[in-house]
């Protein structure tokens, strides 16, 4: 769906739609959508600028950082969002503000897809560090077991491969003496 300022012009939008997964491009390898994106909102033109707010909801399937197996996350989150032309200001100034509770983008020509600001709404409620459960075990370091479903031997052999040089050099320094 396709904001155009001027139809914004006119009169403001009120938006209930459903995304189906697969549907949105979220520029990232990191999650997927799972189940559709839910959104409500409500878009218009407010002194040059577009105002999209409302909320959305969806979930997302992700991988957690330490054992690397799927964990589903709820994403629902409100949003108040105002977009300026980018013409208006230069080129290095087109990064994010923030003011207050409310941020600030840009919009090329004749407004932007709706897609497009769900889709950065979704990669900014995406923790930076996902973990599947608190005590998350991960993997072996050795021999990449997942540590939650089952103990590997790893941690009967102590000796670090990293220090094993060492051990040798120590060795052959000593039979010099
Ligand atoms: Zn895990
Ligand atoms: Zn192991």
């Amino acid at each position: 769906m396709f904001l155009d300022i001027k139809e914004l012009a006119v009169r403001k939008a009120r938006i209930q739609k459903t995304y189906p997964a697969g549907t949105i491009d979220f520029h990232s390898s990191e999650f997927r959508q799972v189940d559709p994106l839910e959104v409500r909102a409500t878009a218009e033109l407010l002194d040059g600028q577009i105002r999209i707010s409302g909320h959305l909801h969806t979930r997302i399937e992700l991988v957690c950082s330490r054992c690397l197996e799927t964990v589903v996350e709820e994403v629902s989150r409100d949003y108040d969002l105002f977009y300026q032309p980018a013409t208006t200001i230069a080129q290095e100034e087109k990064v994010h503000l923030k003011s207050d509770d409310t941020e600030i983008g840009f919009f090329q020509g004749d407004g932007l897809f709706l897609a497009d600001v769900l889709a950065e709404q979704v990669n900014l409620a995406i923790p930076m560090k996902v973990i599947c459960r608190s005590d998350c075990r991960g993997l072996c370091p050795h021999c990449g077991m997942n540590l939650n479903s089952e103990e590997c031997r790893c941690e009967i052999q102590k000796t670090d491969p990293r220090l094993a040089p060492l051990a040798r050099f120590k060795q052959d320094w000593s039979k010099k003496q």
